[in-house]
């Protein structure tokens, strides 16, 4: 069914960068096999999944939706997908994003832009838009993202779909290609909550190859998934509430509050602070470390190489020049000035302390609240076009999401409501470092 969904869709939404049906049918028989045997018993045994295509598959092509590795095939396959694998479930292919998951409406993809299924005019939101608009248009029952600064819980809210990105530490990172590895981890996409749970329970676990991955007792994520939100506090930011918020998804967000307070849950409106400095403290750590991460892009190890050249540093040069796109060479060059001598100080130290400072500020709100909620982004959905032009107003649709992941915390998008104009709004539920239960437990009570 998914596949059928898939070809009447994907000459229009593009949720895919590689889809490969007799693969996904092969998989699906000797799985059913497993099942018959009774040596796959678990829920997700069968189910198709789809995976970002910035995760490694062995001898499956891994593209980061960019030029440069549009050959590459790897030699190994991530942990998460390993583990979806253990699950049973069926992986029916790579989805499209940002490049290298730089970006915000899966308009800077090398394969195209992907559309949002509720209106085409409109992007999916990004990085992880292909995942989410695979998610929503029915090609797949659940996807791998991954979320450096929002990129599974911003393409989720505009596609209408459930999206997680854990603690910082609970899925490995190992076979996810980096682009900011203190920011960095793959979250679940699926159609509810429930399916949300079950997806990263399946992908969480400890991996002794990413030295970053917590070692967890309560990964069960599931058993979260009861309706009881009584003592529940939750803690809105006022200061996210402020300018720039549409009003249409201010007042979704506030209705679905007061849904939660009338199931039991206390509501408050509350000072974050520091929200303004987040975007320039997560730009610039960002960058700093994606500059970094992608220098081993040089034509040598891995992936395109020019045609011509005359010597290695001019094979370099050109082939990076060809190989990636305008908003990587933006981050490569911002990254590479905050790092450089004379500026590393002013900048990236700066940046590393306001991190800091965010952290504490969301240490001290947990100890008045067990949830904060807030909007997602600060719009639905923009047309296909309107953000490529500006990138300083694309970054500053991050300003709800980066936080997150600069103090390494749970935070989920769930589906509210609609627009005027039928755009998919979506709340965000942030919790303390390990507190995916408390967002799973509220996010299913309100669904
Ligand atoms: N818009 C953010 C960026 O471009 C999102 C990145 C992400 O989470 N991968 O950096």
């Amino acid at each position: 069914a998914a596949l059928k969904r898939a070809e009447e869709a994907e000459p229009v939404i593009n949720s895919y960068v590689t889809l490969d049906e007799k693969d996904a049918l092969f998989q699906a028989d000797e799985i059913q096999k497993k099942i018959d045997a009774g040596e796959l018993t678990g829920p997700l045994a069968g189910v198709p999944v789809a995976v970002k295509d910035n995760m490694c598959i062995k001898g499956q092509l891994t593209t980061c939706s960019s030029k440069i590795l549009s050959n590459f095939k790897p030699t190994y396959t991530a942990e998460a997908v390993e583990n979806l694998k253990k699950a049973g479930m069926v992986i029916l292919g790579k989805t499209n994003m940002d490049e290298f998951a730089m970006g915000s409406t899966t308009e800077t993809s090398w394969y195209g832009p992907t559309k949002n299924p509720h209106n085409t005019n409109h992007v999916p939101g990004g990085s992880s838009g292909g995942s989410c608009a695979a998610v929503a248009a029915g090609e797949c029952f659940a996807a791998l993202g991954s979320d450096t600064g929002g990129s599974i819980r911003q393409p989720s809210s505009y596609c209408g779909v459930v999206g997680m990105k854990p603690t910082y530490g609970t899925v490995s990172r190992y076979g996810l290609i980096a682009y900011g590895s203190s920011l960095d981890q793959i979250g679940s996409v699926a159609k509810d909550v429930s399916d949300c749970a079950a997806l990263l329970e399946a992908v969480a676990s400890h991996d002794r190859k990413d030295s970053t991955s917590i070692v967890r007792e309560d990964l069960n994520f599931t058993e979260a998934l009861v309706n009881n939100v009584k003592g529940l506090r939750i803690g809105i930011p006022g200061d996210y509430l402020g300018d720039g918020l549409d009003p249409e998804v201010k007042e979704a967000v506030l209705n679905a509050a007061e849904v939660l307070k009338s199931q039991g849950a206390s509501v408050e409106l509350f000072d974050l602070g520091l929200v303004k400095y987040a975007i320039p403290a997560y730009y610039t750590i960002a960058a700093a470390e994606a500059s970094s991460n992608l220098e081993r892009f040089d034509g040598v190890k891995y992936g395109y190489r020019t045609a011509e050249y005359e010597g290695l540093h001019n094979m370099y040069k050109k082939t990076r020049s060809e190989g990636f796109g305008a908003e990587v060479k933006r981050r490569i060059m911002l990254g590479s000035f905050v790092l450089s001598s004379g500026y590393y100080d002013a900048y990236y130290l700066k940046a590393l302390r306001t991190k800091a400072l965010i952290k504490k500020a969301f240490d001290a709100a947990f100890e008045k609240y067990d949830i904060i909620l807030g909007p997602v982004a600060p719009t639905t959905a923009p047309e296909l076009g309107s953000s490529l032009s500006d990138p300083m107003k694309m970054y500053l649709g991050d300003i709800y999401t980066i936080s997150v992941n600069l103090a390494g915390l749970p935070g989920m998008s769930v589906p509210v409501g609609k627009d005027s104009r039928g755009l998919p709004i979506g709340m965000q539920l942030i919790g303390d470092a390990f507190a995916e239960k408390t967002l799973i437990r509220a996010a299913y009570t309100y669904e």
